[in-house]
């Protein structure tokens, strides 16, 4: 197959980039590095089935990919709370403008089939637990965390408005929490801070009382599921979950990752700015039932994994 893949200097975009080379396709990748890493973009140029694009796709002359594509994977977005409350408006633009431009993309060379990467985020503060697919969603639209989570559910519209005007084969992927090698060391989020802090000896860092929840999913899992979503026959318009259902909070993950780093840090619990959603865990059934996917990596042996990376690109 012959794949774009949007974002690919990130860490999912690079981790499915390099799983769908892996098996012999050909991938085209356009990033503008905005929070992605050049490194990533380093080992996939080892592959000479890849093509890499630096652009970005707000603003970029779509004309620069050439051909057809069977599978357009729009990853491009800033995915860290800290990442987007520092580009609130880059976020807003490369989900709305930028998802804008990649679906027209699709629709002018005859791609076949668009999946995006939207995020659990549009649930917002979640007072249904377990989320399905079918809940809206429990969002402040003008908060700290507004940009990523309208610019989702503004780029949900679109894809969704796109299907049904213009027939376009499109597949929307509520990716919930995921960790993994190729993330960035200081991103901001959770589980880097943890694996950082614990190899270096330093504070762990809690935010608020650290009894919120989240569901984390080893990034294998992920690029399994998403690449599901896109190969699955008959799925035009779907929306569905991916993400792993085991439920912990984050007082749990630091002794975890403090134990398997055999750190000597010690916890400290710092205040974070609003709407931090209080409890995560994705319903999965539909994912199960219509993709034949759930995640095979436990947390310690993901954990275990990401730790040895952390080790070695970056100390
Ligand atoms: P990431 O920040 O590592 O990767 C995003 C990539 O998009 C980066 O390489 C960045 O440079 C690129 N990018 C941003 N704006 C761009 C633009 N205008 N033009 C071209 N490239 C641009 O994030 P990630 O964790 O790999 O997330 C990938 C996708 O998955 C995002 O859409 C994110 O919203 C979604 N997602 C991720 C998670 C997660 O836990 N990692 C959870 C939910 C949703
Ligand atoms: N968090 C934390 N310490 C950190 C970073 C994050 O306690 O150093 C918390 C954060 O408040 C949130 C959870 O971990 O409740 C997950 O945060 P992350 O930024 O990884 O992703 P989110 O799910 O909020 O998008």
């Amino acid at each position: 197959m012959r794949i774009l893949i949007t974002g690919v200097a990130g860490f999912i975009g690079s981790n499915l980039a390099q799983s769908l080379l892996d098996a012999g396709n050909s991938v085209v990748g356009v990033d503008n590095l905005l929070t992605g890493s050049s490194i990533n973009i380093e080992i996939l140029k080892a592959n000479n089935n890849f093509t890499y694009i630096q652009d970005d796709v707000v603003t970029m002359d779509m004309e620069r990919i050439t051909g057809t594509f069977d599978i357009i994977f729009h990853l491009a977005s800033p995915a860290s709370p800290v990442q987007y409350k520092k580009f609130p408006l880059e976020t807003l633009m490369v989900n709305s403008i930028g998802t804008k431009h990649v679906l027209d993309f699709m629709k002018k060379s005859g791609s076949k089939i668009f999946v995006i990467s939207s995020t659990s985020e549009v649930y917002g503060d979640p007072l249904e637990h377990p989320q399905t697919e079918s809940y809206w969603g429990n969002v402040n639209p003008v908060g700290v965390r507004s940009c990523y989570d309208e610019g989702k559910r503004f780029a949900e519209s679109l894809v969704m408005t796109y299907y049904r005007t213009h027939k376009l084969d499109v597949r929307i992927a509520r990716i919930f929490n995921t960790y993994g090698p190729n993330m960035e060391q200081n991103d901001g989020r959770v589980v880097s801070n943890f694996i950082m802090q614990s190899l270096q000896g330093q504070p762990v860092t809690i935010y608020s009382n650290g009894k919120q929840t989240r569901s984390f999913c080893y990034v294998s899992d992920m690029v399994q599921g998403l690449t599901s979503l896109g190969v699955t026959p008959n799925i035009a318009g779907e929306i569905i979950n991916i993400g792993n259902p085991n439920e912990m909070n984050m007082i749990d993950l630091a002794n975890k990752i403090i134990a398997l780093t055999g750190s000597s840090s010690k916890i400290v619990f710092n205040a974070i700015d609003g709407d931090d959603p209080q409890k995560r865990k994705p319903d999965i059934s539909k994912a199960k039932k219509l993709l034949g996917w759930k995640p095979q990596v436990t947390l310690d042996d993901g954990l275990q994994k990401t730790i040895t990376y952390f080790k070695e690109r970056f100390l």
